[in-house]
């Protein structure tokens, strides 16, 4: 019964090659962390999003081992029969600290989170308006809910407003952004989509996956930063970038959200409880957060000095407010020869090209991690220097 459908998938994979679309596994043989093994041979680490170098830390691990000894493997249930101990009622306590909201419920994934926070709250009478660049698990999470959908084009404060204004008729209206865009490393306008949000009555939620652990003072994320404490109703996040890059995820926000989403949210009802050990590591990440800022203060000051001296060397980079910096090449065969390069040079970068971003605005995506020396900071620079030379690409 296969053959016809095995031929049509053959040619679909033949047709994702042929556009040079076809992704391929790049094999890690050693812990993640800014130096990795690939094929044998140390690499230093620029596209992890492991922003504040936690992702193979002593204290995170010992936190694991510690938990996974007294609390076991796995769960072997979902939250609300028999998938919740205390240490997992800790660990939302502490996110709810962590961003001062009410409560907070985790789920597997922010893939999850966001996959299940539409579809309990908001029906066809509601509209949800959606930045067009937003990730792909809110995308999905709207095809999920009946409300009415609305799209503005990436951070276009005057097109919400057209879209506000044409959801007047709706009962509830939500706006829905990630705080940090993973391509260009913008943060959204949240301020302005607050004062939006309040004269065109509707409410606010904000997806921290790449904002939570960066952006803020202290990187609290997007509410330290902008000072919209209090203004956004629903954050959803993930342990999967800053916070350890293990696996899990949240929505945090008002009380009454949370405990609706605890009611019906499917896949927090329908799928298995995160495991202790990812939880213990969760806790203490968040702990030491709290402890001290050195983290972020040297994630800040590892962003400050590569973007310096990048746009010193003469490299085209999009302005940044977040870890993520796009080294901007426009031409899609030459971003991918020049990153198969940098991998030569020892550094390891992806290169972006039409349909992940615009045509025509191929770039490298570099994200810089607390984790990183300064000497690999250099050693990354002086290899884009040296690429850029070879393939007689003139500095602007
Ligand atoms: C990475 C990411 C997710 C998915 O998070 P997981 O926990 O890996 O499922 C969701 N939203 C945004 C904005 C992300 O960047």
């Amino acid at each position: 019964m296969y053959g016809r459908m095995k031929e049509y998938l053959a040619n679909t994979l033949a047709g994702i090659k042929e556009d040079g679309l076809y992704k391929e596994e790049r094999i890690i043989e050693s812990a993640q962390q800014a130096a990795i093994t690939v094929a044998g041979r140390e690499v230093l680490n620029f596209c992890a999003n492991n922003y504040l170098g936690l992702s193979n830390h002593p204290r995170l691990i010992e936190a694991a081992r510690r938990t996974m000894e007294e609390r076991g493997y796995g769960m072997s249930s979902v939250r609300f029969i028999c998938g919740t101990q205390d240490i997992h009622k800790a660990l939302e306590a502490a996110i709810s600290d962590y961003f001062k909201t009410e409560d907070t419920i985790l789920y597997a994934a922010c893939f999850d989170a966001n996959g299940g926070v539409f579809e309990p709250l908001f029906t066809q009478e509601d509209a949800i308006i959606s930045d067009s660049l937003n990730h792909a698990s809110i995308i999905d999470g709207v095809r999920l809910c009946k409300a009415k959908r609305y799209r503005y084009a990436n951070a276009d404060m005057q097109e919400l407003e057209k879209c506000l204004q044409e959801a007047q008729q709706q009962r509830f209206r939500l706006i829905v952004t990630d705080g940090v865009f993973s391509m260009d490393g913008n943060v959204a306008p949240v301020q302005q989509i607050c004062d939006l949000a309040e004269r065109y009555d509707a409410l606010v939620m904000v997806d921290e996956s790449h904002s939570a652990g960066v952006v803020g003072a202290t990187g609290h994320g997007v509410s330290e930063l902008y000072g919209t404490y209090g203004r956004i109703d629903i954050y959803t996040g993930t342990l999967g970038k800053a916070f350890g890059g293990a696996l899990g995820g949240f929505t945090t926000g008002r009380k009454e959200i949370i405990d609706l989403l605890r009611q019906r949210s499917r896949p927090y009802l329908f799928s298995n409880s995160l495991a202790p050990g990812v939880v213990g590591a969760g806790i203490e990440a968040f702990r030491m957060l709290g402890e001290s800022n050195v983290l972020h203060d040297r994630l800040v000051e590892n962003v400050e000095y590569f973007r310096v001296r990048m746009t010193e060397a003469g490299f085209d980079i999009k302005p940044t407010q977040s870890a993520i910096c796009a080294v901007m090449l426009y031409d899609a065969k030459l971003s991918q020869q020049f990153a198969a390069r940098m991998q030569q040079e020892g550094i390891y970068v992806t290169g972006f090209y039409y349909p992940v971003v615009p045509r025509g605005e191929a770039r490298i995506r570099v994200q810089l991690s607390a984790g990183h020396q300064k000497e690999h900071l250099d050693k990354c620079i002086a290899a884009f220097i040296k690429v850029r030379n070879e393939l007689g690409l003139v500095a602007d």
